[in-house]
């Protein structure tokens, strides 16, 4: 179902004007009205004026998450105070965290867009969506909810934590979807596997995993021990939150960005330099609708690729494929880089191992060590010692092989490592290189 049919399925050409058109007003609102995009533009030499095409684009000057923590927190507004009816914030994931405001137009707009994805997942008036997403500040709880709310969905505002609770009101509210993180997924499966709930007798047939990076074997896992699609939604609260981009269930690969409000890039996130659709950089985002907070290219660190060949599906938004890594999750162990979803990976399409993980780095005189602490399953944990030892070794060679990296590998007893009910804390690095 589209949710807006006519700009789901805008010709090209016809977006590309529309985008052109919102691109020179954005630029000319922020000149206008931000003191720091004025100074920014200034530097390089641009006016909005110069800007006669898309390509044009390039000539501006980036956005980073740190000049909003230098600008906290209103100093990157473009309207006056009276215009803000509400403000939230990311979760500082990375540090400090950063607040934006958003216009009432900027909340149904998001509320659309959420909606947009949310419907091309399949989701309509006949559903009931729990949303185990932190509500507040973060974005994913009410992102999520006000897709739901669009498309008439019957909404349980479930919130994080409380997880046995929650399982329970799964069974009871009979809800067919499930909106949250995918490590929180897990953890619900899990309590519900203890509560003797099992996930797959329940109605509940789609899941909405997004704000943390996740793999596609583990999509595979999750899809086979829920029972459900498991489909992938991403966001940022600093472009809007939730629903940014996401998978149509058509294709199941990629996900759509909806174009007529966001203009996505990918940058070599040394260089700085554009790459071309299909290549993996760091994916800047310019918001060209955004009246609250608009953001010029702005910088995700968020690592993907472009997709712009046709979707089976009809939209003709391009899509951005799952989420690689963010550079600054990057791990540089002995100056290999590994990113953890590489290693989630591995772990996954091993057989016995649960998909609870972390990895621990210390430095051990002057050399840096990587451990894996990953969960086995509780039939394998029953089973004989000497099986464990040759999936340790084989783990240790499968990483080395693939990654270049030597690890130290050691499997944990079920339950034994910490469960989260938002974002996942996979790493855990004690090497103090600040
Ligand atoms: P932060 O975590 O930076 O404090 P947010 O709470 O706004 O801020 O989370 C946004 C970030 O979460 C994104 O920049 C991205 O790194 C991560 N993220 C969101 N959705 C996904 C997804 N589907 N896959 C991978 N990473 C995601
Ligand atoms: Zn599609």
């Amino acid at each position: 179902m589209l949710i807006n049919p006519k700009m789901e399925t805008l010709p090209r050409d016809e977006l590309e004007s529309l985008q052109l058109r919102r691109l020179q007003n954005v630029c000319a609102r922020v000149y206008a009205n931000v003191p720091f995009y004025r100074k920014r533009f200034d530097e390089v030499g641009i006016k909005p004026d110069d800007i006669h095409s898309l390509d044009d684009l390039k000539r501006l000057p980036f956005t980073e998450k740190q000049d909003l923590r230098d600008n906290f927190p209103f100093g990157l507004c473009a309207v006056p105070r009276e215009h803000i009816t509400r403000v939230q914030a990311s979760s500082g994931t990375t540090g400090k965290a950063v607040a934006l405001s958003y216009t009432q137009r900027d909340l149904d707009n998001w509320k659309e867009c959420a909606a947009r994805g949310m419907a091309s997942c399949g989701i309509t008036r006949q559903d009931t969506v729990h949303v185990a997403y932190g509500y507040g500040l973060f974005t994913g709880g009410l992102g999520m909810h006000g897709g739901a709310d669009y498309i008439g969905a019957m909404v349980v505002p479930a919130s994080g934590g409380a997880t046995r609770r929650q399982v329970h009101l799964l069974q009871d509210f009979g809800s067919t979807v499930l909106c949250c993180t995918p490590s929180f997924a897990m953890h619900l499966y899990e309590v519900g596997m203890e509560e003797g709930i099992d996930f797959k007798e329940l109605p509940l047939r789609l899941g909405i995993f997004g704000a943390e990076p996740w793999s596609e074997a583990m999509r595979r896992e999750m899809e086979e021990k829920l029972g459900i699609d498991a489909m992938n939604v991403y966001g940022l609260s600093e472009i809007m939150g939730p629903g940014v981009a996401m998978e149509c269930i058509h294709a199941k690969q990629g996900l759509h960005l909806w174009e007529d409000h966001f203009i996505p890039e990918i940058i070599d996130p040394v260089t700085g330099e554009n790459l071309p659709a299909g290549e993996q950089g760091e994916l800047v985002i310019t918001t060209i609708t955004k009246e609250g907070v608009p953001l010029i290219r702005y910088r995700t660190r968020d690592l993907t690729s472009i997709d712009d060949t046709p979707c089976s599906c009809g939209r003709t938004h391009v899509r951005i494929t799952r989420i690689a890594g963010r550079t600054d999750d990057m791990l540089i162990i002995r100056g290999v880089n590994v990113f953890p979803q590489q290693i989630e990976e591995i772990l996954m399409s091993s057989k016995g191992l649960s998909p609870n993980y972390q990895l621990i780095i210390e430095r051990e005189k002057d050399l840096d060590t990587l451990e894996v602490r990953v969960e086995v399953n509780s039939d394998l944990f029953a089973d004989e010692v000497r099986r464990i030892q040759d999936l340790e070794k084989n783990l240790q060679k499968t990483i080395k092989e693939y990654l270049g990296v030597t690890t130290r590998i050691r499997l944990m007893e079920p339950n034994s490592l910490e469960r989260f009910s938002g974002k996942a804390q996979r790493v855990i690095d004690k090497r103090n290189l600040a």
